[in-house]
């Protein structure tokens, strides 16, 4: 007890210290979570030696930058339903792109940071940039394949469809999902799953997506920012154009490198609301990947490493994605310990005692980033490479 009554006043002593240091780090008020989509760490880390990314700079330089080892697939799905739960696959279902289910109701850190707070006091907002693989809440569909003449005609027509869409939408890298065939009364349908998030939607007080362009992501969050800030907060801000870039003109080019610098910027932007509201030093801070990037590559198949950048002073050790979920719920106060099934993420200030990370790059994945790699040994090429875009 008594050491209880010299905590409180040993906090209370630091929330009454100067604006803009991490006076919240103990207990902070709210967090915000940055999503820099397809953030491949080694660019990330290239782009903060130039100075090109002052947001994050100053994020670390206040907290920390960990190394986030993946395990598991590196694509959109599997990424942020791990980090949005801090649960393997075997518990949410979500494996992949292609292979995944509505994660069960009650396992994303929105549902239980409402659940812990109490709905009406305590706020919970995910902005997102993308259309597909984040933030879809697209209920099960059944799609005929191909059965007789009207089964091709339906599938013609559906596939003009699909053709226009992908026109207009252009969400670079998408793919729509493959589905599990089944047969009914001799007409086969293609089954869709449900998307990963079409439960854990309805817990959020916003949950907005397919917003595609940083600077329309980053505005909404801070007009939401001003909705809310009288209540204590969690947001997921998700940035879409560094996946977007990286798939149409690859991790080496100017744009991916631009992308990663307008993910900064608006960061930036979000944050100096937080401080124009007085909230900042009662705000934690997360940025972090869902996946990384193929060396000089369009693709995302093996791209195992990202990072961890945050104002929080405890973050101590390098850890996995879903370590960063289970960082906020224990920032929050969460007993981790009471949660059901035992999450998979551990802290990133606990110690981590599991066996190393198992980074298993697909057969075809792993041969192609040695084919890769091979021509470039000695590593001149590429430096060079990304010296000219400067
Ligand atoms: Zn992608």
């Amino acid at each position: 007890m008594l050491r209880r009554c010299v905590f409180l006043v040993a906090a209370a002593a630091l929330s009454a210290g100067p604006v803009g240091a991490v006076a919240g780090a103990d207990a902070p008020r709210n967090i915000v979570m940055f999503g820099w989509d397809g953030a491949q760490r080694e660019h990330v880390q290239q782009c903060l030696g130039r100075g090109e990314l002052p947001t994050l700079a100053k994020l670390i330089g206040e907290g920390k930058m960990v190394d986030i080892d993946i395990e598991g697939t590196t694509d959109t799905k599997a990424g942020w339903s791990q980090i949005l739960t801090g649960y393997y696959p075997e518990v949410t279902g979500v494996y992949s792109n292609g292979r995944y289910q509505p994660i069960p109701v009650g396992l994303s850190i929105f549902e239980r940071l409402e659940k812990h707070f109490g709905a009406d006091k305590f706020v919970t907002v995910a902005v997102i940039g993308k259309k597909g693989h984040v933030g879809e809440i697209n209920p099960p569909r059944k799609v005929r394949v191909n059965a007789g003449a009207a089964g091709r005609k339906q599938a013609a027509q559906a596939k003009k469809k699909a053709a226009q869409a992908k026109k207009k939408a252009a969400q670079p890298g998408f793919r729509n999902p493959r589905g599990k065939i089944i047969e009914e009364d001799g007409v086969k349908y293609r089954l869709i799953p449900g998307s990963p998030y079409v439960n854990m939607y309805k817990a959020l007080d916003v949950w907005e997506f397919g917003l595609m362009q940083d600077e329309k992501v980053g505005s909404r969050a801070i007009e939401l920012l001003d909705k809310y800030k009288d209540k204590p907060f969690f947001f997921f801000v998700h940035f879409a154009e560094v996946d977007h870039d990286g798939h149409k003109n690859g991790e080496n080019s100017e744009a991916y490198n631009d992308a990663l610098i307008s993910n900064d910027v608006w960061t930036g932007k979000v944050i100096e609301k937080l401080k124009s509201l007085g909230l900042y030093d009662k705000t934690l801070i997360y940025v972090t990947a869902d996946h990384g990037f193929n060396e000089d590559g369009k693709g995302h198949s093996f791209a195992p490493y990202v990072f961890l950048g945050t104002n929080d002073t405890k973050v101590n050790r390098n850890g996995r994605r879903q370590d960063v979920p289970a960082t906020i719920l224990a920032r929050f106060g969460l007993d981790l310990s009471k949660l059901e099934p035992r999450l998979d993420g551990i802290p990133l200030d606990k110690p981590d005692n599991r066996p190393p990370a198992k980074i298993a790059p697909r057969q075809k994945a792993a041969k192609q980033a040695a084919k890769k790699k091979a021509p470039a040994r000695g590593g001149g090429q590429r430096a060079n490479r990304k010296k000219k875009q400067q």
